[in-house]
């Protein structure tokens, strides 16, 4: 999702009490943002927040942060955390090539992925959210016992997400072709783009996976 560049989208994101705009200095330091020691749960191309801004006014004792590479698209979720102010929200605007940059070695325990560009090109592959590249940079700020959890319309890139978390080491714990008719659906918030594929009648995808710490 790459919304036409939005006039004072980088202004209004910069005066926003809740995106770090420097987040690289935040590295070890999360929880003396949040002020708790609360586990941090974060979301990989948030777009516009609904997903993210759900899980965090439900889950008060969980510390949320979104990121999302492009201001144009943040700009949606920095103007709805304007209005609901949750304590334990903040967003960033980055790639997520950056991650071990910006958190330490165990310093987030879960990382959800939604509705991620497909890159439907052989050649393009290595940009998936869930190719061996991205799973690389997870395991470098997950703790042992964290968990990615990801969902999706798209079942060619469930499929390739399927082999990859395996062929990379890692475990898939959970995973369903249907999710909205299944038991982890309970709980579930959508997201803008679950909303808009299931109103069409395609089945959601999703799976949950760890790195096979016991
Ligand atoms: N998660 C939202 C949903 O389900 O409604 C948005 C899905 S949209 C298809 C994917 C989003 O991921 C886009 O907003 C895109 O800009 C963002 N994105 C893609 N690659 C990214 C990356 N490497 N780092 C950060 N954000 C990324």
């Amino acid at each position: 999702m790459r919304l036409k560049n939005v006039p004072g989208a980088r202004e209004a994101i910069a005066d926003s009490k809740f995106v770090v705009l420097y987040p690289e200095q935040q590295k070890g330091n999360w929880a003396a943002l949040f002020g708790n020691d609360h586990p941090v749960h974060i979301e990989i191309g948030m777009g516009k927040g609904k997903f993210l801004t759900g899980m965090a006014a439900a889950h008060p004792d969980i510390n949320y942060i979104g990121i999302e590479k492009y201001s144009s698209v943040l700009l949606r979720a920095v103007q709805k955390q304007e209005e609901l102010r949750l304590p334990n929200l903040r967003l960033i605007r980055m790639d997520a090539e950056a991650l071990p940059e910006v958190f330490d070695r165990n310093e987030v325990a879960r990382i959800y992925l939604n509705f991620s560009d497909p890159w439907p090109k052989d050649r393009h592959a290595k940009r998936r959210l869930t190719s061996g590249a991205f799973l690389a940079r997870y395991h470098e700020v997950l703790t042992r016992i964290g968990r990615l959890e990801f969902k999706t319309d798209n079942r060619s890139l469930f499929e390739f997400s399927l082999e990859s978390i395996v062929e990379n080491g890692w475990r898939i714990l959970e995973n369903t072709s249907d999710l909205h008719h299944s038991e982890l659906n309970d709980g579930n918030i959508m997201t803008e783009y679950e909303e808009r594929f299931s109103a069409l009648g395609n089945p959601i995808y999703k799976l949950i996976a760890d790195q096979g710490a016991e």
